[in-house]
């Protein structure tokens, strides 16, 4: 393509410099004409593929796994061995009941995003209300305070975009009872702090918002992103589980999004779930 101000790549080279991670400004450059501008892209795609090469080596001779994985492996170990979170698997299959119970009825937003199993069962699109249940069901018989966490696979219908995936790895975790009464958002930001410590994060944003199913939210943002979500209680949603007047507080990661942040990459389908990237790495060289 040419205008007025020269030559551009054209979209094949842009979208395979893309992919092989080019920042955007590298693919936006413009050229005298078009000799020099192919130049430039095979240039730039063997610079790439070489990069590429390079931490695919140093992924499968030295860190032997993804940046996924690292986040998952960091935030876990600090909750156990810091924090004396126990980590739990609770089933990925989830009744429609368990979505009543959390408000999410036919009316509401999340509805539209359930992947469906069969008339009665879905994939859950979150951890809370299977951690609510067993929340609840272990305070009753240890009579003593609960601090859990999961981490697991959460499937959401989006209309995908750089940072919202189909299947994503949430980390939720929960204290219960928690601090006394007027203390919790204190607590949430005190927990939210230690995990992106954990995490290896140093800029972040903490913020207040209201949320339609979990009431005032303490949010972690990254830029525009939200890469958490913590909610404490007492909570209208807490009778649904059997909980009566106790404080707690919860709070649910995006780990893709952690390690998108961590990476600076531009998509969060590179570090998701994939066959295609490895790691951030494009397989196609
Ligand atoms: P958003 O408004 O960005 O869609 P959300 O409010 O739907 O996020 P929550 O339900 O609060 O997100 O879930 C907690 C965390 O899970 C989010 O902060 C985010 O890190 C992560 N998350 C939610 N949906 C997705 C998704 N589709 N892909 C990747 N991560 C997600
Ligand atoms: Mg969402």
């Amino acid at each position: 393509m040419k205008d007025m101000n020269g030559t551009f790549l054209t979209q094949t080279q842009k979208q395979r410099l893309a992919e092989l991670g080019a920042p955007e400004s590298g693919i936006a450059a413009a050229f005298s004409d078009t000799a020099s501008r192919d130049l430039f892209f095979k240039e730039t795609e063997a610079t790439l593929i070489a990069a590429s090469k390079r931490r695919l080596e140093q992924l499968m001779s030295v860190d032997h796994r993804p940046i996924l994985i690292e986040v998952e492996d960091r935030m876990s170990r600090w909750l156990r061995e810091e924090m004396g979170f126990t980590q739990v698997a609770t089933p990925v299959i989830l009744s429609d009941v368990q979505l009543t119970k959390m408000s999410i009825g036919d009316d509401h937003p999340l509805r539209e995003q359930i992947f469906r199993i069969d008339k009665t069962k879905c994939l859950r699109p979150m951890l809370a209300p299977n951690l609510y249940e067993l929340m609840q069901s272990l305070y009753k018989v240890t009579k003593k305070q609960v601090k859990l966490f999961e981490i697991g696979v959460c499937f959401r219908k989006e209309s995908q975009g750089a940072q919202h995936l189909n299947e994503f790895t949430m980390l939720n975790l929960v204290e219960f009872p928690s601090v006394p009464e007027g203390q919790q958002r204190e607590r949430l930001t005190e927990i939210a702090k230690g995990a992106m410590k954990a995490a290896g994060l140093e800029s972040y944003e903490l913020e207040v918002t209201d949320s339609a199913v979990y009431g005032e939210t303490v949010d972690i943002i990254v830029g525009e992103m939200e890469l958490a979500s913590g909610a404490y209680g007492p909570h209208p949603l807490d009778i649904n589980f059997g909980i009566f007047d106790t404080s707690w507080v919860g709070l649910g990661i995006g780990l893709e999004r952690v390690a998108l942040a961590l990476r600076g990459e531009t998509g969060i389908k590179r570090v998701g779930r994939s066959i295609t990237y490895l790691d951030g790495i494009r397989l196609n060289f």
